[in-house]
């Protein structure tokens, strides 16, 4: 994603379902004010004012208020404390693997990736020509040489472990392991305590199902929890705040999931999307994991969304929206599992459109439009692909 709004920069380090690992989803989020290499600098620079407080803590008996080791200490932790802690990963299917590419060879990475998908033949090159603002270079590729040369990383590996461990924030959209396996995998290099942000069921989920001594250990020093109920408003870290919505993720009869699972709401998987405030230009990033139209599953919870932002919309806040569509259209929705199709993504928009209209036409007009006139959008029996099929037969 270019970083041309100045408030959010977003670095796709995955966004696939499998079948390849390493790849999965996952995006890396830090406010575009703020520059990789000066975070790594001032992470080192902390670090090693930490330990040189801990080195002299040892070797002398006594501390008092003007010991120059404890006012080192305090410094380093206000840095750490003010600029730092600004990174925040949203889902968390790969996380070292990715940095660790990007750290090294990106396009012959992504090229070979490309070239597993009979639909994807155009080579990496052309996704970041520079005249394409659509899709940038990652901008990781040239943090890393000065940095590894500045800090002394000898490795990528180690660079993309420290990367890890500037993270402190995770926001998961829900427990499906191409969401949550970096969580798992990438837990042996994590060195601080990483807060995990997210619905009640999702966290539930791993950890009944992920982190409870048989999958794996349960880790409890490593992580914090932070438990959110859909429409609530959380402190992320210095830079964000987010407000997380509660969304379906398919029919848990046909994920094959059953009926008793931890996830299931309303005889759906449960999953959800986060709107992302960046607190100092008070601008907004809304992303989702998996989700399905409104219109297969037949609730509203698309519509509540769309209700919600369209108020951004119109007052030009809302600078971006990530959201999946990873399957083609289909004759019918049971192969979908709930995800996305193209023309049910287009039906989503054009709702998100009317609720913008709606607003506006509010706004000038001083009168509340009825409700019903917006409930009467979600029993829409959509498909765009029908309605196409049976124009164009
Ligand atoms: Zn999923």
């Amino acid at each position: 994603m270019p970083n041309n709004s100045g408030s959010f920069h977003l670095t796709i380090l995955g966004c696939s379902g499998g079948p390849i690992t390493g790849t999965t989803c996952s995006f890396l989020l830090k406010p575009a004010s703020q520059d990789y290499a000066d975070l790594l600098l001032n992470y080192q620079n902390t670090k090693q004012g930490q330990n040189n407080a801990t080195t002299n803590t040892t070797s002398t008996s006594t501390s008092t208020s003007t010991n120059p080791t404890t006012t080192s200490s305090s410094q380093a932790e206000k840095t750490r404390n003010t600029s730092k802690d600004c990174l925040v990963l949203i889902d968390a299917g790969c996380l070292l693997n990715s940095l660790v590419q990007m750290f090294t060879d990106n396009s012959s990475f992504v090229n070979s990736l490309l070239s597993m998908y009979p639909d994807s033949l155009k080579s990496w090159t052309q996704y970041t020509n520079e005249t394409n603002m659509a899709v940038s270079s990652s901008p990781l590729v040239s943090t890393a040489s000065p940095v590894m040369a500045t800090v002394g990383f000898p490795t990528p590996l180690q660079l993309a472990s420290q990367f890890a461990n500037m993270i402190n924030s995770f926001l998961i959209t829900h427990s499906h392991l191409d969401h949550t396996a970096s969580l798992v995998i990438n837990s042996p290099v994590f060195q601080t305590v990483k807060t995990i942000f997210g619905l009640g069921s999702t966290l539930k989920a791993l950890k009944a199902h992920s982190f409870n001594n048989s999958t794996w250990p349960e880790l409890p020093t490593f992580f914090k929890y932070a438990q959110l109920n859909s429409g609530d408003v959380s402190r992320i870290n210095p830079f964000f705040e987010c407000q997380i919505y509660q969304v379906s993720h398919g029919e848990l009869e046909k994920t094959g999931a059953g009926h008793c699972s931890l996830n299931e709401v309303n005889g759906r998987y449960e999953s959800s999307g986060f709107l992302i405030k960046n607190l100092e230009t008070e601008k907004y990033l809304l992303i989702f994991g998996d989700i399905e139209s409104d219109s297969v599953s037949k609730l509203d919870y698309n519509l509540k969304i769309w209700r919600s932002v369209s108020d951004l919309i119109v007052q030009d806040q809302l600078n971006s929206i990530v959201i999946e569509c990873s399957s083609v259209d289909q004759e019918t929705t049971e192969h979908l599992f709930g995800h996305m199709t193209p023309s049910f993504l287009i039906y989503e928009f054009l709702t998100l459109r009317r609720c913008c209209c709606k607003k506006i036409q509010q706004e000038e007009s001083e009168l509340i439009a009825p409700e019903a006139s917006l409930q009467r959008d979600i029993n829409i029996p959509y498909p765009i692909a029908q309605q196409r099929q049976s124009q164009h037969p």
